[in-house]
């Protein structure tokens, strides 16, 4: 596990604790091919916070890159402390979405090129209305219109979401009471800002169950960015 996952690890900063912070990426596919991110934080005061406006925050103490594609923002906010057993510390940071205009052409690209098999189609500010999956795809291999078929013919009407700040443990309940594989995660807004997949669940129980498993790497290309998740 890397040291700074579970975002409770403090260290001293010049005599003041500091708190990292995972920063949450939503990279989303329009039809016009621009995959556009959103950089968020969860600030204890002040809710979901764009990374830019967070930076300019009197308790910021920086950026730290720790590797494997995953960032956090260094807080000396007393109350930035977040629960380790949040579904914030369960969750892969960074998601790929589509938007649902988009072609099922350019879905299947997206999931072969980031190894990944699900994807939540969001709206225009980034709430989720549905899910597309491989499975999803299969099931409209053949269809004459497969050309102009888009995201919201194929999609999975969105069923099941969790908040971030949820127990960790009512995330991995949900998926295995429900038989599902990835479930958005919210933020206070209604946003996706991370998705729990089957083996980050897995991940997280070795952890604490005291195995030592090595950190993923999140990190993936697409136009230069950092924008994967697991299968
Ligand atoms: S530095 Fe800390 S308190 Fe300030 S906006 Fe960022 S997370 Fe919130």
């Amino acid at each position: 596990m890397n040291d700074l996952e579970g975002e409770t690890m403090t260290e001293e900063t010049q005599g003041a604790a500091v708190h990292p912070l995972s920063i949450h990426e939503r990279r989303t596919l329009s039809r016009d091919g621009a995959l556009s991110p959103e950089r968020t934080i969860r600030c204890t005061q002040r809710g979901e916070v764009f990374v830019l406006n967070c930076l300019f925050c009197s308790h910021n103490g920086g950026i730290r890159d720790a590797g494997g594609g995953r960032r956090f923002i260094l807080c000396d906010d007393p109350e930035a402390n977040a629960s380790d057993e949040s579904v914030s510390a369960l969750m892969t940071p960074t998601v790929l979405c589509v938007q649902r205009d988009v072609g099922v052409a350019a879905i299947v690209k997206l999931l072969l090129a980031h190894a990944i098999s699900a994807v939540p189609v969001v709206d225009a500010d980034g709430r989720p209305i549905g899910m597309v999956s491989k499975t999803d795809l299969v099931r409209h291999i053949g269809d004459d219109a497969l050309s102009t078929t888009i995201a919201a013919d194929v999609m999975t009407p969105l069923v099941y979401s969790i908040s971030e700040q949820a127990a960790a443990a009512n995330a991995a309940a949900l998926m295995a009471y429900e038989g599902i594989h990835h479930l958005p995660v919210l933020s206070s807004t209604g946003r996706v800002v991370g998705i729990v997949s089957a083996l980050d669940v897995l991940r997280w129980f070795a952890t604490r169950a005291g195995f030592v498993i090595p950190p993923r790497d999140i990190s993936g290309e697409l136009g230069g960015s950092q924008c994967s998740h697991d299968t």
